[in-house]
């Protein structure tokens, strides 16, 4: 990779809006969305024997193994060198994630600039979650036990990572409440900095 990389990530949990804004953010940035959710499903849809090892996992609102999420994330680092960066959204999810990513990125001469961290109260994750399984079909956005079990794998294994990156002076809080375009400009001025 020859040229520094502009790297950041979206975090939050599941229904805090990392889909939305990381949209909006490579629009205006000309950067490269990589969604590890996405990539899962995609997985899944292509039936490959990955998707079929995740699908049970996800289905039950579980983590797929570190090891995993980890090579795909450095299988699309390197197929786009050339690219001027990344918004990472829905990874890293767990300490470890977190430390081999940077092991990653040092490794290629890059890191991350800023983590965006969004916090919605619960009761409106929910809500959100629900409205977006209607309107997508995903069976995991659909089922309450299955959210309620995101909602907590994401307290007592993903929230961890805010203090990871909060040693590091990167981690900004975001508030996601409000218009989307109200929260939009906070999100941008955290970007420019
Ligand atoms: P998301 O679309 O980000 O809500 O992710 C949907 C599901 O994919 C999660 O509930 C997990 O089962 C799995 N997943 C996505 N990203 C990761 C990750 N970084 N580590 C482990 N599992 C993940």
């Amino acid at each position: 990779m020859k040229s520094i990389m502009i790297n950041f990530i979206l975090f939050g949990p599941p229904g805090s809006g990392k889909g939305t804004y990381s949209k909006k953010i490579v629009e205006d940035l000309g950067l490269i969305h990589i969604s590890t959710g996405d990539l899962l499903r995609s997985e899944i849809e292509k039936k490959t024997d990955l998707g079929m090892q995740a699908k049970s996992k996800m289905e039950k609102g579980e983590f797929v193994p570190d090891e995993t999420v980890i090579s795909m994330i450095e299988g699309i680092l390197c197929e786009n060198d050339l690219a001027k960066g990344f918004v990472f959204d829905g990874f890293p999810r767990t300490v470890a994630q977190a430390q081999a990513f940077d092991t990653m990125l040092h490794k290629y001469n890059q890191s991350i600039r800023q983590v965006i961290a969004f916090e919605v109260e619960e009761e409106e994750l929910i809500s959100r979650i629900m409205a977006r399984g209607k309107e997508s079909g995903r069976a995991d956005d659909q089922n309450y036990d299955v959210i309620k079990n995101r909602i907590a794998v994401y307290h007592s294994k993903t929230e961890p990572v805010k203090e990871y990156y909060k040693a590091q002076k990167k981690l900004s809080v975001v508030i996601n409440e409000g218009k989307i375009d109200e929260v939009y400009a906070k999100v941008s001025s955290i970007l420019s900095v």
